[in-house]
């Protein structure tokens, strides 16, 4: 047994030793060295051990403290009410557990009415306005001393400096025709992702040390000695907390919000109130979903009870209120070891290096490879095979190498260089000005390119060949029997048989969903050919402009550069193309084989949506989300991103979320894929 409380002891040490280690670099530096989800555990663990033991609790501990010691640097501030922390919930389940043991244990009833706020990922601060003037700003700090950071705070335009004389809905017995004589509120200084992006681009140019993310760069930004540095960071504030007040004081949290509104500061619009426990677990699963839509990060949700003499009887333990707590969101970065950098080569023949790395679980799954954008990224970022690497896995996109913890660089982490071959079929690789990507010259002698340049032939918004799946791909190619696009439709059943594994039906199905291809229409083609820069919605606009195959490979540069929505990459990479005689060959045998040319033009059709306006969402089966779009701008009619009164039609593919939702609650009118081909039959 007392071996057993030894080795929790110095587990119990060994936590906290790290975990201040991760404040200090987290709070004083702004350079942590890992992952909010990985600090979140070790924080964690530490708690459920002091919970388990008790008497070996220390209030130097850092479940008992917030944040870090003021810079010395700065001036320091006390705070007349302590700027604590908050609990956090990683489920539903915790969430209700938190409801149980605080309101109904500890209140002995079911209390109601709650406040949700986005959980911004900033750093917290406190505004104490004399008479209706801004007299001091400052961080948190460690909760009871934060950092003076008055100068800095000024520069952000969101704060007001003067109060307005708030006198609509002042709270308290005497309504108040000026601002109080002192107040003082708290809230969150925060960085946009734009400009969280563009100080790092800048950095990355002059060589700087890159933020992790938005938190820390904010948190930079405002903890800056020279107040013009801050002054050039659009930091921006969200106001979420009294601190203390002389007079007036509101009876509700959500009173207080609307009286900060009142007196000039700037809440976050999507504040809500909930009246039962069951709608703010409803809402924070709803907000997990909208966490990406939004312009600047948010970890999580914070639930706090609005009525205040509620909030005051339950009062605090250790750092954290027990009325209030955060709901987080699944963490979406992670730190790991960048094992090895490979290389894939894309249709184009764009070299895209991309990153093998220790697994690692991000958000509930394991990452193994992520994406390194280009070797000027990996160059500028100075990340070398070998590092600790900051990895993000955001939605649905491809988890991303963020940059290397330079702080746990090993001695023998390697610089990495682009191959200057291809490693796929060796032809060199070129690098033209003005383009981020290598690329490998080899053209359709690169299997990479030619298998890519197959799968986007027979894809479903190209040329869609039903039944030539990779498998069957990669047989034809191996077998010799196609070597381009054009080759497909030089097919025969004798041919297909003597593949592996072919029976004489599924030769037949193949040559039959080949034959039906040639009958997809222009757009579709051009598409299919794989132009650089020519998507879905230029082959839809150049088809309407052109009509035809050949007056496209007939404009000039200057005449494609015309067509409205085309601009300058596209023409010059059209030109580009057609000047190619490989390509104008194979173009030529798929004329032979009897592919559409020509665009049946509807004349009559023209701006038969003009007025209308349509957003377009969900999983389409017809055609690409690009495809219809496309199709309603060339009839006249306008397409939005999101449904608001203005939206006359929302067209709906399969899970359709938020946005059908919205079209339900606003009464717009709902399309089905049909019911937009019903209703270009058929106009309005
Ligand atoms: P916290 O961020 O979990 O929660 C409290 C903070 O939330 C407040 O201080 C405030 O800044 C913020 N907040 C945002 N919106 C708010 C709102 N509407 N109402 C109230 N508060 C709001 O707690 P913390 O003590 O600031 O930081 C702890 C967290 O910081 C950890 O959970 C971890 O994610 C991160 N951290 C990471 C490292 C690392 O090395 N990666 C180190 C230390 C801390």
């Amino acid at each position: 047994m007392a071996v057993d409380i030894q080795s929790v002891q110095a587990r119990l040490q060994a936590l906290r030793k790290q975990i201040e280690h991760h404040n200090h670099r987290y709070y004083v530096l702004d350079d942590p060295e890992v992952s909010d989800g990985e600090y979140d555990a070790l924080m964690r663990e530490l708690q459920a051990l002091e919970a388990e033991h008790p008497e070996l609790q220390d209030p130097d501990s850092p479940t008992q403290r917030v944040g870090a010691g003021p810079l010395a640097a700065f001036g320091t501030v006390e705070h007349a009410v302590p700027m604590l922390s908050l609990s956090n919930t990683f489920s539903k389940e915790e969430l209700r557990a938190w409801y149980e043991r605080n309101m109904v244990r500890r209140l002995g009833r079911d209390a109601t009415g709650f406040v949700l706020e986005p959980k911004i990922d900033g750093l917290a601060v406190s505004l104490t306005y004399r008479d209706g003037r801004l007299a001091v700003g400052a961080t948190r700090g460690n909760g009871l001393v934060g950092e003076d950071v008055t100068a800095n705070i000024r520069t952000i335009r969101s704060v007001p400096l003067v109060l307005a004389d708030a006198v609509t809905s002042a709270p308290g017995p005497r309504r108040a025709r000026v601002p109080p004589e002192l107040i003082e509120v708290r809230g969150e200084v925060y960085l946009s992702r734009t400009a969280f992006n563009k100080i790092n681009e800048e950095r990355m140019a002059a060589g700087l040390p890159l933020f992790a993310n938005p938190r820390n760069c904010a948190a930079g930004s405002l903890r800056q000695l020279d107040p013009r540095i801050t002054a050039t960071r659009p930091l921006d504030i969200f106001v979420y907390a009294l601190g203390q007040v002389s007079e007036n004081e509101p009876r509700s949290h959500w009173q207080a919000l609307e009286w900060f509104r009142e007196l000039g500061f700037r809440t976050n619009p999507y504040n809500r109130r909930c009246e039962t426990i069951d709608e703010v677990v409803e809402q924070c699963a709803a907000w997990q979903e909208r966490r990406e839509s939004l312009e600047y990060e948010i970890d999580g949700v914070v639930v706090k009870l609005d009525n205040l003499d509620d909030q005051r009887e339950l009062g605090a333990v250790g750092r954290e209120p027990r009325w209030a707590t955060a709901y987080k969101f699944p963490p979406t970065q992670a730190t790991t070891r960048l094992l090895d950098i490979g290389v894939n080569v894309g249709r184009t023949g764009s070299l895209n290096p991309f990153a093998i790395l220790e697994p690692v679980q991000i958000g509930g799954v394991t990452v193994k490879l992520a994406s390194l954008h280009n070797d000027e990224d990996i160059r500028r970022k100075d990340i070398r095979v070998g590092d600790w690497v900051l990895v993000q896995r955001a939605g649905e996109v491809i988890p991303q190498v963020v940059g290397p913890v330079l702080s746990r660089r090993p001695p023998d982490a390697v610089p990495w260089t682009l191959p200057e071959t291809c490693p796929v079929c060796g032809s060199p690789v070129v690098k033209l000005e003005g383009e981020s990507m290598a690329r490998c010259t080899g053209r359709l002698v690169c299997r990479a390119q030619l298998w890519e340049t197959f799968k986007h032939w027979v894809s479903r918004g190209a040329m869609d060949i039903d039944g030539l799946g990779e498998k069957l791909l990669s047989s034809l190619m191996n077998a010799g029997l196609v070597k381009t696009p054009a080759d497909l439709y030089g097919l025969t059943k004798d041919r297909l048989l003597g593949l592996e594994r072919m029976g004489d039906k599924s030769a037949d199905n193949i040559l039959r969903s080949i034959e039906a291809s040639k009958q997809r229409p222009l757009p579709r083609l051009i598409f299919a050919l794989g132009i650089r820069h020519v998507g879905d919605q230029a082959a839809v606009l150049l088809t309407g402009h052109f009509g035809s195959l050949d007056a496209l490979m007939a404009a000039s540069e200057t005449e494609i550069q015309a067509v409205e929505g085309i601009g300058p990459k596209i023409a010059s990479s059209i030109v580009d193309y057609v000047a190619d005689e490989g390509n104008r060959a194979q173009i030529e045998r798929l004329r032979q084989a009897g592919l559409r040319f020509e665009h049946e033009r509807a004349a009559s059709r023209e701006g038969q949506l003009s007025g209308l306006t349509f957003v377009v969402t969900g999983r389409l089966a017809r055609a690409t989300r690009g495809e219809i779009e496309a199709r309603i701008k060339s009839l006249g009619g306008q397409v939005a991103d999101a449904v608001t009164r203005k939206t006359d039609y929302l067209i709906v593919g399969e899970d359709a979320g938020s946005k059908l939702k919205k079209a339900e609650s606003l009464g717009t009118k709902v399309l089905t894929e049909d019911d937009f081909e019903a209703l270009l039959a058929n106009p309005p």
